[in-house]
């Protein structure tokens, strides 16, 4: 757990984290979310200083839906493949509150960090409000999901 940071207040976050934070959170009303009323907005800066968004989409056939960090790395790779995220903010709020709301990542979308990672061979940093005022930025995706299935798993069979 020691290679994770932890930072009561986004000021204390350098700038360019501060601007990703702000952009994600601008983007939060974009969240389609009828069923959870939990909006969740991702943010991912690439490696040309552009920024691809994504939100959370639900459908009333549940499992259809997906969540922002999937809807935002999918996006990347669909629109500019060759492009390395090197960053990721990620951010929550009820549908009907002010403030912002603690998110951890689910384990599917580690996956997909992981494996976004894996693809561009250089580490991911994310950040996440992991508990009230406690931004946590995790140094890549992989120190977020150990032990981590991947592709190496499907050529050996150790
Ligand atoms: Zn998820």
């Amino acid at each position: 757990m020691e290679n994770f940071k932890h930072y009561p207040q986004t000021t204390e976050l350098d700038t360019s984290w501060q601007r990703l934070i702000a952009l994600a959170i601008e983007k939060l009303p974009n969240a389609y979310a009828p069923y959870s009323n939990f909006l969740v907005s991702a943010a991912l800066l690439m490696d040309d200083d552009t920024i691809v968004f994504g939100t959370n989409q639900e459908n009333a056939a549940y499992p259809s839906g997906l969540c922002a960090e999937r809807v935002a790395v999918f996006a990347a790779q669909s629109q500019q493949p060759h492009k390395k995220i090197l960053r990721i903010a990620i951010v929550a709020k009820p549908a009907t509150g002010q403030e912002l709301a603690s998110g951890a990542s689910c384990g599917a979308c580690r996956q997909v960090m992981l494996e976004a990672e894996y693809r561009q061979q250089q580490p991911i940093e994310i950040v996440m409000l992991t508990a009230k005022d406690r931004w946590t930025i995790a140094p890549s995706a992989e120190s977020l999901l150990p032990f981590a299935f991947n592709k190496k798993n499907l050529i050996s069979h150790y």
